[in-house]
């Protein structure tokens, strides 16, 4: 019986640490509601939204000489960046440009805390105009609370499937808009309107669009504690003087509710009333009289929320404010330190350098590409010949004509189809190249020539291309 019991014991308690596992490893989801906030920084987030995506919805439509200003042409491999256009030769300055990208989160991180995750990132962009759309059909906090704990009816089939079908509609746009950059969008849309896109097309227009539908729609806050590699490192780049929201807990504890005429300091009482205003708006769900917390997007939102609370009360505001942690401890915050000096510099140089390799960059490339069918072809005269293709890339906004040279042996001939080729704006030609040598004038069984392609209408637009000359040694007569 004794045996039995323990054995029933065991069991229990391997069960329960089995549960236990469980639990830790998974959480669900309380769906959360933030309060709709008015102040200050959600007047700023809103301005950010309504310019980002302005410039996200609008800039693909603006056009210059029938050229669209802003397209990614992967199939033409040609980046057009308002007048300036990339080809894969200039892949330096566009991984420039990403690092330049990557260390302005870095400095802005480092100087003020994470206000990219807060008013600029996509996620938190895009998920404020989502939230819209449900405050515009279902109402507000309360109102949506209320429709998801009532029983399934009509009325709320109808809401739920308003809010829907907008939320599918701006993503699909969303998602029309993102393969824009990448295709042509005047053609991409008449293709739509004429059920007349590709597959892929298609396929990245609906990937895009369900990706936004899913991650502002649903998934929301998951995405930054969750997903974004971004909260998981971006503590390395905080140190006690980043700014950061933080409450004043010296302030505001003891906390709790008390009447706006009562005087709350000779009952012992801090400044919070504990009214939970700066969790209800708090869109990752947290508190943040609990200290500083990696869910924390930096929004601003309790900041607002507080504040208001604390002018209804008539206390002074900032119980909640963006501050520092050196600042809260008393000591005087440093804005300019080592690591802020560091990537300010780092920066500077690499954007000098970025737009001093635009300016001085030149609008033309040559690749020779050697006929690799034959090593080499002796010629009835007993000269020596070999074959080359030329691609000649014009990256200039308009035509030139161009003469090709070779040089690099003695009494070298070269043979073209043409002596002045002329080449379009932004076109890529291939030509066609014999080169012939004498064999008593080569040194060596490879040489090394230089051909030069040269516009004749610009002097200087003139760029130069080593290539192997292969031939037979042979001894001097
Ligand atoms: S909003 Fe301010 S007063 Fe209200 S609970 Fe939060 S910190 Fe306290
Ligand atoms: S704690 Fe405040 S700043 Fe941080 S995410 Fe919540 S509302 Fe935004």
């Amino acid at each position: 019986m004794d045996d039995v019991s323990q054995g029933q014991r065991k069991a229990s308690v391997s069960v329960s640490l089995d549960a236990q596992v469980e639990q830790s490893l998974y959480a669900q989801r309380e769906r959360i509601y933030p309060r709709e906030v008015h102040g200050v920084y959600a007047t700023m987030r809103v301005l950010a939204v309504v310019v980002l995506l302005g410039l996200f919805y609008g800039v693909l439509w603006l056009h210059w000489d029938g050229q669209q200003l802003l397209l990614f042409d992967l199939p033409a491999r040609q980046f057009h960046i308002f007048g300036l256009t990339l080809y894969p030769q200039d892949f330096f300055f566009l991984s420039a440009i990403l690092i330049i990208g990557a260390l302005s989160l870095f400095f802005f991180t480092a100087l003020a805390g994470r206000v990219w995750c807060g008013f600029a990132c996509p996620q938190t962009v895009w998920t404020e105009a989502f939230l819209w759309i449900e405050r515009k059909v279902e109402g507000d906090r309360r109102k949506q609370m209320k429709l998801d704990k009532s029983p399934w009816s009509g009325r709320k089939l109808a809401i739920k499937a308003s809010k829907h079908a907008i939320w599918i509609g701006f993503s699909l746009w969303t998602g029309f808009t993102f393969v824009g950059y990448f295709t042509p969008v005047l053609d991409l849309g008449s293709r739509i309107l004429a059920f007349e896109l590709g597959p892929w097309e298609t396929f990245w227009v609906l990937f895009y669009g369900f990706a936004t539908y899913g991650n502002a729609g649903w998934m929301r806050e998951q995405v930054c504690i969750y997903m974004c590699p971004y909260a998981r490192f971006q503590s390395a780049m905080f140190d006690n003087n980043t700014l950061v929201i933080s409450y004043d807990s010296a302030r505001g504890e003891p906390r709790g509710a008390r009447k706006r005429s009562a005087d709350y300091k000779s009952a012992g009482l801090g400044d919070c009333i504990d009214c939970t205003m700066c969790v209800q708006v708090c869109p990752t769900g947290i508190d943040i009289r609990d200290g500083l917390q990696y869910q924390c997007i930096a929004c601003a939102a309790c900041v607002d929320a507080c504040d208001r609370v604390m002018e209804q009360m008539d206390y002074p505001k900032g119980l909640i404010r963006y501050t520092t942690q050196s600042a809260l401890s008393g000591e005087q915050p440093k804005i300019l330190r080592p690591r802020v000096i560091v990537y300010a510099i780092v920066l500077l140089g690499l954007v000098a350098a970025v737009g001093y390799g635009l300016a001085s960059r030149m609008p033309l490339a040559l690749d020779v590409i050697r006929d690799r069918n034959t090593l080499y072809r002796e010629t009835n005269e007993g000269m020596v010949e070999n074959v080359y293709i030329l691609k000649l890339i014009n990256m200039d906004d308009r035509e030139h004509d161009f003469e090709i040279t070779a040089s690099g042996i003695d009494g070298m001939q070269l043979s073209l189809d043409a002596d002045r080729i002329p080449v379009n704006a932004h076109e890529v030609l291939s030509v066609s190249a014999r080169v012939k040598a004498d064999p008593y004038s080569l040194a060596r069984a490879s040489s090394t020539i230089t051909f030069t392609l040269q516009s004749l209408g610009d002097a200087s637009l003139r760029v130069e291309e080593e290539a192997r000359f292969l031939g037979p040694v042979v001894q001097a007569r």
